[in-house]
């Protein structure tokens, strides 16, 4: 068997359409939806990241600001201007990139942000409504993740689903996530003991660790949806997924492609989610 690829492309194109038809009827009304990116430090791949999402914005004709700090900026000095974004109209959704310098306390940080502005649904409030079923940002790569299933036809009321991963970016909301649509939930992680025991099991796979080629056929239920969030960069250069593609796909029912899957659809969803700040904003 051969599986379905799921192109992570098309379907952010597809969603993207429909931004711009909100973002025609917002601008009618004098809103322009606004991203403020906050980057700390110099890492390389957090560098593109940032990139790539104020590119996306410029794409979707979204007002964006990208503000950039040396690693050993005091964190108060971004506090501060976290507090001047809170109270800009201008700007409808701030984002922190991730991770921050070793001084910092993220937590804090995150929190600091107002969360009617927390497009990355990473404020301590936004994490308990997601909890409650009653999201106001739902986490941008996890919220993508459900748009493959919706556009797949996955019926996840009843399916097994297996996360491995419990971060609080992708794996728990993703578990929740998949909670709340009806699937059983397991979620594994580094202390998980036989690992393929729980994920030959799974009718939806999700997999968020880190490794590249992780997973591989002999751990996957023949037909099963597979989701590579992982992205990992090989020795040549080269992005590869937590998924062993090339194997996987021949077991796999339905399966997404590294690069090409997910990370469109992370940006795609952050464009959402300030779309759907500034909406609320021009109500
Ligand atoms: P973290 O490092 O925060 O979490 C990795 C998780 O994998 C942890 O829960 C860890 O367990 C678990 N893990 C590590 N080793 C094993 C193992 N041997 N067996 C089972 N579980 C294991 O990563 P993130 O969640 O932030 O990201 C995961 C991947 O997704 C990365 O490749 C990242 O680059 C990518 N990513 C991609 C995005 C996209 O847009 N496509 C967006 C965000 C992330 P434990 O908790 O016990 O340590």
């Amino acid at each position: 068997m051969t599986a379905t690829i799921l192109d992570g492309n098309a379907l952010a194109q597809k969603l993207r359409a429909d931004f711009k038809t909100r973002a025609e009827a917002l601008a009618a009304k004098g809103t322009r939806p606004g991203l403020a990116v906050i980057l700390v430090g110099e890492d390389p791949a957090s560098a593109v990241y940032v990139r790539n999402k104020v590119a996306g914005c410029e794409k979707a004709s979204f007002h964006s600001e990208k503000i950039v700090y040396p690693t050993d900026v005091a964190q108060d000095v971004v506090l501060a201007k976290i507090a001047e974004l809170n109270a800009d109209p201008k700007i409808h959704g701030i984002l922190v990139q991730l991770p921050l310098p070793k001084h910092f306390d993220s937590d804090l940080v995150l929190d600091a942000i107002a969360p009617e502005k927390d497009v990355d649904g990473f404020h301590a409030e936004n994490v308990g409504a997601l909890m409650q079923d009653q999201p106001r940002f739902i986490p941008c790569t996890p919220y993508g993740v459900t748009k493959f299933f919706e556009e797949a036809g996955v019926n996840l009321k009843g399916a097994e689903a297996v996360v491995i991963g419990r971060s609080n970016i992708v794996g728990k909301p993703m578990a929740m996530l998949l909670l709340q649509a009806g699937a059983t939930v397991t979620i594994c992680h580094s202390q998980t003991k036989d690992l393929a025991f729980h994920t030959k099991r799974a009718d939806v796979l999700v997999a968020a660790v880190g490794r590249p080629k992780f997973v591989t056929a002999d751990m996957v239920k023949p037909g099963a949806v597979v989701i590579d969030v992982g992205i990992n960069r090989l020795d040549d250069g080269k992005l590869c997924g937590d998924v062993d593609f090339d194997g996987v796909k021949e077991v796999a029912g339905a399966i997404t492609p590294v690069p090409g899957g997910v990370g469109p659809m992370t940006i795609t969803m952050l464009l959402a989610n300030t779309l759907e700040a500034a909406e609320r904003s021009a109500k």
